[in-house]
C-alpha cells in the first residue's frame, strides 16, 4: 500500500513536472508513522468554518492537517475544526468535490461561518497535541525535509532504553514490544503512541524521531515551571490523561497501540 502511494506520487510529479507535490502529503513521515486512518475517505470530513467563509472559490484549498483526527483547531484561525453542518447537523463526505464542499450536502446551507478561537477552552495537553501534529505537518510540507527512515521510532526507543530513568516512563506496551523485537525492528507506531512516548519524555515528536540522542542529554525534569505549564507535572499522570484524551478525540475504543 505504502509503495503504491509513493509510486503514485512519483508518477504525478513526473507527469506534472512539479517536484514538490509530495510536500502536500505526509510522504516525509510515511515510512516512520503508521498513517492508517489518516485522511480516510469514508470518515466524516472536518473543516474550519472560518477558512470556508474567507476563501474565495478560486483559491479553495484544504490543509492536510484537517485530515488528522487528533488535531482539534485550525492552524490558521485557532477555531475548532467541525464535522457537522450547524443548521441541520449532517456530516459531510470527504469524497465531495472541492466546489461542493462549502455547502451542506443535506440542507445546502453554507458550511462557512464566523467562529472564535478555541485555544482558551483547550487544556494545556490539548494545545500540546495540536502543536505536535502541526510540527509533523510542517516537516512534511518543507521541500528540504528528507523522508524519515522506517526505523526512526525503533532507534529512539533503543536510545531511551539506555537511560533507565527515562525508559521507566515509556508506556509498558512499547517497552514489552521492544523486548520481543530486539532483533527485528519495531513496526512504525500510530500517532497516538508517538505522542505518548514524547509526552513521557517531555520532548516534541519530531525531536524524538530525528534527534533522540540530544533528548537524553537533558534532564527529564529540567524546569518544574515549564513542566507545570505543559500540564505534565508527574510522569504517571500525563500518560493516563493523555491516553484518555486521545481515545476521546478519536471517538473510538482504545486501539492496539502498536
Ligand atoms: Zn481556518
Ligand atoms: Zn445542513
Amino acid at each position: 500500500m505504502l509503495q503504491h502511494v509513493e509510486c503514485s506520487i512519483g508518477v504525478m510529479e513526473h507527469l506534472t513536472g512539479q517536484t514538490d507535490l509530495r510536500c502536500g502529503t505526509l510522504w516525509a513521515v510515511s515510512r516512520t508513522l503508521s498513517l492508517h486512518g489518516v485522511g480516510a475517505r469514508n470518515r466524516p470530513r472536518r473543516w474550519c468554518p472560518v477558512c470556508y467563509a474567507e476563501q474565495e472559490m478560486a483559491e479553495a484549498s484544504e490543509p492536510l492537517a484537517w485530515s488528522i483526527r487528533l488535531l482539534q483547531t485550525c492552524p490558521a484561525h485557532g477555531c475548532a475544526l467541525v464535522d457537522r453542518c450547524r443548521i441541520c447537523g449532517a456530516t459531510q463526505l470527504d469524497c465531495d468535490a472541492l466546489v461542493q464542499r462549502r455547502q451542506c450536502r443535506q440542507c445546502a446551507a453554507s458550511l462557512g461561518w464566523r467562529a472564535g478561537s478555541a485555544h482558551l477552552a483547550q487544556s494545556a495537553l490539548e494545545r500540546w497535541i495540536d502543536a505536535q501534529i502541526l510540527a509533523i505537518v510542517r516537516y512534511a510540507a518543507d521541500p528540504q525535509s528528507a523522508q524519515l527512515p522506517s526505523d526512526a521510532f525503533h532507534r529512539a526507543c533503543r536510545v531511551l532504553r539506555c537511560i533507565p530513568e527515562r525508559w521507566a516512563h515509556v508506556p509498558a506496551s512499547v517497552r514489552s514490544r521492544l523486548r520481543t523485537h530486539t532483533q527485528r525492528m519495531l513496526p512504525p507506531p500510530v500517532l497516538e503512541v508517538l505522542l505518548e512516548v514524547a509526552a513521557t519524555q517531555h520532548c516534541g515528536v519530531m525531536a524524538l524521531l530525528t534527534a533522540p540522542e540530544a533528548i537524553i542529554q537533558t534532564s527529564l525534569w529540567p524546569d518544574a515551571t515549564s513542566a507545570q505549564d505543559a500540564g505534565l507535572r508527574k510522569p504517571a499522570i500525563p500518560l493516563l490523561r493523555l491516553r484518555a484524551l486521545l481515545d476521546h478525540l478519536l471517538d473510538e475504543a482504545p486501539a492496539a497501540y502498536l
